[in-house]
């Protein structure tokens, strides 16, 4: 599913498209991509125009003259720029030139407006990039849980998900398992320079084309081929050689490097 590089990716490939551009209208093929308080809220923003175009975790979103309009593509959803519909097509903004189409096979994606931000987008945690490496220190050294499943925690950090977990967890050396709340100062530094430099570096690769990612343009990004973990069971850590584990953590597959990332 698309994590913080994918819909940053997406958002830098359609904001030169549409920003300034007049929304007509919105066209929602599916009962459940909108509820019906955002199917309302849509209608009310068209006829606006695209005041800019920007990202939350993994939200999208699209701030309009009256409002805003998040987008949430979660696993298989797709928003294609001048894209052809299709069977799995769920919503088109037609734009005064140009549309936008949401393809999402599994329909898991969801579209949400209204005058203001939502409430899911309002909970998020703070963004990577935003917190200082003692601010990422503290907030870990407040939780008890295991390591893991917090960095996919939205509300603790926005935008991660489980392939950009493994993958920072593998860079700091940090097994997934560990105690959030006694991890090192000093690791829990490393950490969060991981997030980043990964982040970063997954950006400018375009994102990782797992399954059938492709950004606002329809193209594929190419980070997959640097994931050092993730999707890689049995095969060399690269930097040490031991064989890549997976193991099942809160019903979600977790790579790691057993003799890199001791618990
Ligand atoms: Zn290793």
């Amino acid at each position: 599913m698309p994590e913080l590089p994918e819909v940053e990716c997406i958002v830098r490939s359609l904001r030169p498209r549409l920003e300034g551009l007049r929304l007509k209208h919105v066209e929602l093929r599916s009962a459940i991509v909108a509820s019906p308080d955002s199917a309302k809220a849509i209608a009310r923003l068209s006829g606006g125009c695209v005041r800019s175009l920007g990202r939350r975790g993994k939200f999208l979103l699209l701030h309009m003259e009256s409002g805003c309009c998040a987008i949430h593509l979660r696993m298989t959803g797709r928003l294609i720029w001048e894209g052809d519909t299709g069977p799995y097509t769920r919503a088109v903004f037609h734009f005064d030139s140009g549309r936008l189409v949401l393809d999402d096979p599994r329909q898991f994606a969801r579209i949400e407006a209204g005058a203001a931000l939502p409430e899911s987008v309002l909970r998020l945690g703070p963004e990577p990039f935003d917190l200082s490496p003692e601010e990422f220190a503290a907030r870990l050294r407040a939780r008890r849980g295991r390591i893991k499943p917090l960095l996919l925690d939205q509300r603790f950090l926005a935008g991660l998900g489980n392939i950009y977990a493994d993958e920072a967890l593998h860079r700091a050396r940090i097994h997934p398992l560990a105690r959030a709340g006694r991890i090192a100062r000093s690791r829990a530094a490393s950490l969060h320079a991981a997030i980043l430099s990964l982040l970063e570096e997954a950006i400018a690769a375009g994102g990782s084309s797992i399954s059938d990612y492709v950004d606002g343009t329809g193209a594929r990004g190419a980070f997959q081929q640097q994931h050092r973990v993730y999707g890689r069971e049995g095969q060399p850590c690269p930097a040490c050689g031991a064989s890549i584990r997976r193991i099942v953590l809160g019903q979600r597959g977790t790579w790691f490097c057993p003799r890199c990332q001791r618990l």
